[in-house]
């Protein structure tokens, strides 16, 4: 087709499997999506279509055989297992070990399946117990023993960890960097979440509304919080990961700045950070991020790609920088979360 072999050709999702009614055995035609991307266009009635098959989706995880389920408004259909689920356990462990997590030095991908594999490391709590196979590690290739002390001593160095990192660390779905910064704000240390986690296991508790009335923490969030710490299995994990490590609260340092108590709105495309880092910035230097411009809004930074919400501001005479302004203003008051 178009000069390649085309071998697969997506069906998207279960709604357009459905809305096209393709069954397993059929005969469909397909288009390269952009001259790139094969897909399906539709099925051809070949006259044989009545005694085929529709393809079943799962209902259990394949590999840990827990209930994999679709949440309302998902396109996916996914394993409900957490950490139980060897699948994930993998994918998981590397969120834990990544920089905006843990940040353990020297531990990777590869590494992580290679103890995996070896059934070293299974939770993330066993990365702390890993000095039990000091001598074994030793032996393997590719390891000297300077590359196998000095993976000891990183994670030795993680045995307190700040309450942002940890949350993020634990791959609660939803919660990345900036939801788990903005929680660690909220309730200080992680032994206070917990407890208002586990209160807010009640649909008609204090917590759960205080919860959800966090700016920043949709419904989905909140929901995916409640599930986690009212699942036995993560609970679990996270009990073994305290008797490995200290979480250290959050303590929020808002320097003097140009910009406190300054209500900001970002516009357009941001070059040299994220959308979500330099909120967290701004918030770090006291000011407030609103989503829109209004007679209250301070200041703007407008990206390339800025449309409407510039033409506003302009209109309302707010102050306009670029992104080179908004870095000028970063390095003048520089100011991030800090643990003790
Ligand atoms: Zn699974």
């Amino acid at each position: 087709m178009g000069g390649v072999v085309v071998s697969n050709a997506t069906l998207h999702n279960e709604d357009e499997i459905a809305r096209k009614d393709v069954r397993i055995g059929d005969l469909v035609r397909i288009q390269r999506a952009g001259d790139v991307i094969p897909q399906v266009i539709e099925v051809v009635d070949d006259g044989e279509r009545a005694g085929r098959p529709a393809f079943a989706f799962p209902h259990a995880c394949p590999r840990c055989k827990s209930s994999a389920v679709r949440e309302p408004g998902e396109a996916a259909r996914r394993c409900t297992g957490g950490l139980v689920c060897p699948a994930q356990r993998i994918e998981r462990l590397r969120r834990f070990v990544s920089r905006a997590a843990l940040d353990i030095d020297g531990m990777g991908e590869k590494q992580v399946e290679e103890f995996v594999g070896l059934e070293w490391v299974a939770t993330p709590a066993d990365l702390f117990r890993l000095a039990a196979h000091r001598e074994a590690l030793l032996q393997r290739k590719g390891w000297k023993q300077k590359s196998v002390d000095n993976l000891l001593a990183a994670i030795e160095a993680r045995r307190s960890v700040p309450f942002d990192r940890f949350l993020y660390a634990l791959g609660i779905r939803h919660v990345g960097e900036v939801t788990a910064r903005d929680l660690a704000r909220r309730y200080g240390d992680f032994d206070a979440f917990r407890t208002a986690m586990q209160a807010a296991q009640d649909p008609a508790s204090a917590e759960l509304a205080e919860l959800q009335a966090i700016d920043g923490i949709g419904p989905k969030v909140a929901a995916a919080l409640v599930a986690f710490f009212g699942e036995p299995n993560d609970v679990k994990i996270v009990d073994d990961l305290l008797g490995e490590l200290d979480v250290a609260p959050l303590v929020w340092e808002v320097k003097a700045s140009a910009i406190a108590g300054k209500t900001l709105v970002f516009t357009g495309t941001l070059e040299q950070m994220s959308r979500d880092e330099a909120k967290a910035r701004a918030e770090s230097l006291g000011a407030k991020v609103s989503g829109s411009i209004s007679a209250k809004t301070d200041l703007v930074v407008a990206g390339p790609g800025a449309g409407s919400k510039l033409k506003k501001a302009q209109e309302l005479g707010v102050a306009v920088i670029d992104e080179a302004g908004w870095l000028a203003l970063l390095g003048k008051g520089r100011a991030c979360p800090v643990s003790v």
